[in-house]
């Protein structure tokens, strides 16, 4: 049962997982035309039984209209055949209070009319009212036609009384379903919109060659756990810029292929270096700026003494051939009140001292 539900949703549903903006039209048109389908081969039966032929060639000519805009959804036509169900209806409403009067009931299906033009269209606001008002006025003329003329078919009460039953749940129907299907899809639609932006956002934080964090990400981390201009929490924050010594000579040597295969397996040791302590950029080319968090700078500065031993040991394997790397370090310990920038760039002179007298060392 559940799966028959779920064929049929989809039947009805279908390319509506597009971005489209058409899709919604397309899946209205569908849900309208599907209702009125139904009340229309229910109306060709009763008319054949009463044997009205004006009236069933009437409803079979608005049933076989409505297949017709219901297929034509499922072959790209859905803008040509949302007009030609706007004019259908609208043209059968008329007819109908015409022939058989106001008790009759159809005047309300203007309603359900409003409805689908008004969740259809993309126009603005003030064509939105003008179309409000141009339905109103076609009610409120039907309404006295029917005051003043007498309709060209009487309905026995009875039958009235039945029409007027099926015409509500009709138009129940229809209202319902459609709203039901708008708001949720511009929910989900809406729900998409914020998985898309947070995606390019986050893409836009990201190096691709490592897949660290980019300057830009790590900036607004940083300022998130030290607000500029503010004292934070006791924390100890310290900003360390890691620079690859004789990065220029690898990939001289090497080519510079194998220069992206050692930042990508530098970013890899690093980031889990890093993981334990606080988070990691790609600063720069062959750059990479730490930023230690709880930790003080005694302690960070241990931390990296380490790391630049084991980075100096290392050997890095590509196509056969054995590659080794030092790094030198510049670490500046983060005082509230300074800003972010600042000791940056006072992490940065650090390191420019390091190279100056040496390089692979840590310089606090
Ligand atoms: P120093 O010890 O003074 O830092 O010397 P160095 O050669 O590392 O410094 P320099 O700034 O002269 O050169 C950095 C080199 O890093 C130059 C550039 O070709 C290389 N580089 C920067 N980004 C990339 C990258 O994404 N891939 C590769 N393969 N190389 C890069
Ligand atoms: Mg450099
Ligand atoms: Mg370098």
């Amino acid at each position: 049962m559940m799966n028959l539900i779920q064929k049929i949703s989809g039947f009805f549903l279908k390319d509506v997982e597009n971005n489209n903006e058409t899709k919604q039209a397309a899946v209205l048109v569908r849900i309208l035309s599907f209702v009125m389908g139904i009340y229309f081969l229910f109306q060709v039966i009763v008319f054949c039984i009463t044997g009205d032929l004006l009236l069933d060639v009437l409803s079979v000519v608005c049933l076989a209209g409505y297949v017709h805009s219901f297929i034509g959804t499922y072959k790209e036509r859905t803008r040509e055949v949302r007009y030609f169900i706007i004019a259908l209806t609208l043209l059968w409403i008329v007819i109908y209070v015409y022939l058989l009067g106001w008790d009759f009931g159809v005047q309300h299906f203007l309603f359900v009319l409003l409805l689908f033009i008004l969740l259809t269209s993309y126009f603005g606001t003030a064509k939105k009212v003008l179309v409000t008002v141009g339905l109103c006025v076609i009610r409120l003329s039907l309404y006295l036609y029917t005051f003043f003329y007498l309709p060209v078919k009487t309905i026995e009460s009875g039958n009235g009384i039945f029409f007027q039953s099926v015409n509500t749940i009709v138009i129940f129907t229809a209202v319902a379903w459609m709203i039901i299907f708008v708001s949720g899809h511009s929910l989900m639609m809406e729900k998409k919109l914020i998985d898309y932006n947070e995606k390019i956002r986050q893409l836009a934080d990201i190096d691709p060659l490592t897949g660290l964090l980019n300057r830009r990400g790590i900036i607004e981390k940083l300022l998130q756990i030290a607000p500029e201009g503010k004292h934070w929490d006791t924390e100890y924050i310290n900003i360390a810029i890691v620079d690859i010594d004789f990065f220029k000579q690898v990939n001289d040597t090497y080519g510079h292929e194998a220069g992206d295969v050692v930042l990508q397996k530098l970013g890899e040791i690093l980031q889990d270096f890093m993981s334990k302590n606080g988070f990691i950029a790609r600063w720069g080319g062959e750059e990479f700026l730490f930023v230690f968090h709880g930790i003080n700078g005694d302690d960070s500065m241990h931390k990296l003494e380490e790391l630049r031993k084991i980075i100096a040991a290392m050997q890095i394997e590509h196509e056969n051939q054995i590659i080794r790397i030092t790094i030198t370090i510049g670490l500046q310990e983060h005082m509230a009140g300074d800003s972010v920038e600042h000791t940056i760039i006072e992490a940065d002179k650090k390191l420019y001292i390091g190279k100056q007298t040496g390089r692979n060392k840590v310089v606090f």
